[in-house]
C-alpha cells in the first residue's frame, strides 16, 4: 500500500503519536516520519530529546506549547508554506488530545496545508479497552476543573450521560474527584487506569466508594485515567443512602456492618442506630438494607 504522506511533496503537518510509557509502542510509521521530517515541534524539548535519543534520531526541535502557540503557530505555517514537513509531538500520547496543537491544525487547514494524523498510543483508548466498562460509545471530558465547585458542576452535567465517561486526572486530585463524583453521580462502577504501559501499570476496578477506600489506604501516584461507568439503579439507590447517612463513603449496609463489628451491636440494634442516624424509621431502614443487599 502506498503511504499517504508520499503524496505530500509540498509542506505539511504530521500529528505523530508517541508512547505513553513503553517505548515499544511507537509505530514504524511514526519513526519514519520523525526521521524524515524537516523539524519536530514539541511540547517540551527535553522530553522529546529523550524519545529521539532512544531511537537514535537527530532532528531540529522547536518548542510548541500552550504559552507560545499564538506566535509559534503562524511561524510554523510559514515554514510549511515554504515546503517544510513538520512533525508535531506532545510529551506523551496523541498530540492535540488534551495537549497543544488545535490552533496549529486549524491554521494549517485555513491555509490549505495538509494535516496528516500518525495514529498511535493514547491513554484514553488504552484505559477504556481494558477497564471492563461499556466502551462502544463514550464521552471524553479531559481534565475536570481543579476547583471543587466547578468540578462538581461539571460532574453534575453528566448525570444523564448514558455513556462511560473518561477523564484525565492528576494523582493529587484523584481522591477529591472520586468524592465529588460519588456525590454528584452516585456510586457507579468505575475504573482507575494507572501508569499504563509502564512497569507499575495497574487497573483498579469497582464502585466509586470502593475505589475511594483503595486510595484512602495509599497515596495515588503516577499518571491516572479515570473511567466512570453509566448510571445504574443500584448506584443511585446507594448514593441516596450514603448522602443521607452522614458517614462519608458509606452505604447503609456498610454502616450497619460497621456497627455490628466495632460496637458489638446485634443486627437489630445496629439497624436501629443506623435508622436514627439517617432520620428514618426502623422499618424503612430495614427495607433499604434488604434492597441494598439484594441488588
Ligand atoms: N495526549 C495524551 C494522550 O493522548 O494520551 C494525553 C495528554 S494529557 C496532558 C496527560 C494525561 O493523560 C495524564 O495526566 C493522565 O491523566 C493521562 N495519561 C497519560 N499517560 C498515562 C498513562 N501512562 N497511564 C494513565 N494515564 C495516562
Amino acid at each position: 500500500m502506498q503511504p499517504a504522506e508520499s503524496e505530500h511533496s509540498s509542506g505539511c503537518l504530521y500529528l505523530v503519536a508517541t508512547p505513553i510509557g513503553n517505548m515499544e509502542d511507537i509505530s514504524l510509521r511514526a519513526l519514519r516520519i520523525l526521521k524524515e521530517a524537516d523539524l519536530i515541534a514539541c511540547e517540551d524539548t527535553r522530553q522529546t530529546l529523550k524519545l529521539l535519543s532512544h531511537f537514535e534520531i537527530r532532528k531540529p526541535l522547536e518548542s510548541y506549547h500552550e504559552h507560545n502557540e499564538m506566535t509559534r503557530a503562524p511561524e510554523l505555517v510559514l515554514r510549511m508554506e515554504s515546503g517544510a514537513h513538520v512533525a508535531l509531538v506532545s510529551d506523551a500520547g496523541t498530540p492535540v488530545i488534551s495537549d497543544p496543537g488545535h490552533r496549529l491544525v486549524s491554521l494549517c487547514l485555513r491555509h490549505n496545508i495538509p494535516v496528516i494524523p500518525i495514529p498511535g498510543p493514547s491513554a484514553i483508548v488504552a484505559a477504556l479497552t481494558a477497564c471492563g466498562l461499556p466502551c462502544e460509545e463514550f464521552t471524553f471530558a479531559g481534565f475536570l476543573p481543579a476547583r471543587s465547585g466547578e468540578r462538581r458542576r461539571r460532574l453534575k452535567s453528566f448525570v444523564s450521560e448514558p455513556r462511560s465517561i473518561v477523564l484525565y486526572e492528576a494523582p493529587h486530585r484523584l481522591r477529591a474527584t472520586l468524592r465529588d463524583a460519588l456525590e454528584m453521580l452516585g456510586d457507579r462502577h468505575a475504573a482507575i487506569a494507572r501508569e499504563l504501559t509502564k512497569v507499575h501499570e495497574e487497573f483498579a476496578r469497582g464502585r466509586i466508594s470502593e475505589l475511594m477506600r483503595t486510595f484512602d489506604e495509599r497515596e495515588p501516584r503516577g499518571e491516572i485515567t479515570l473511567i466512570i461507568g453509566p448510571p445504574d439503579h443500584k448506584a443511585e439507590h446507594r448514593t441516596e443512602l450514603r448522602i443521607n447517612s452522614g458517614h462519608d463513603g458509606q452505604t447503609l449496609a456498610q454502616r450497619v456492618h460497621e456497627l455490628e463489628e466495632s460496637s458489638k451491636l446485634d443486627r437489630k440494634a445496629a439497624l436501629k442506630q443506623t435508622a436514627k442516624e439517617l432520620g428514618i424509621s426502623k422499618r424503612e431502614a430495614y427495607k433499604r438494607l434488604l434492597t441494598e443487599e439484594n441488588t
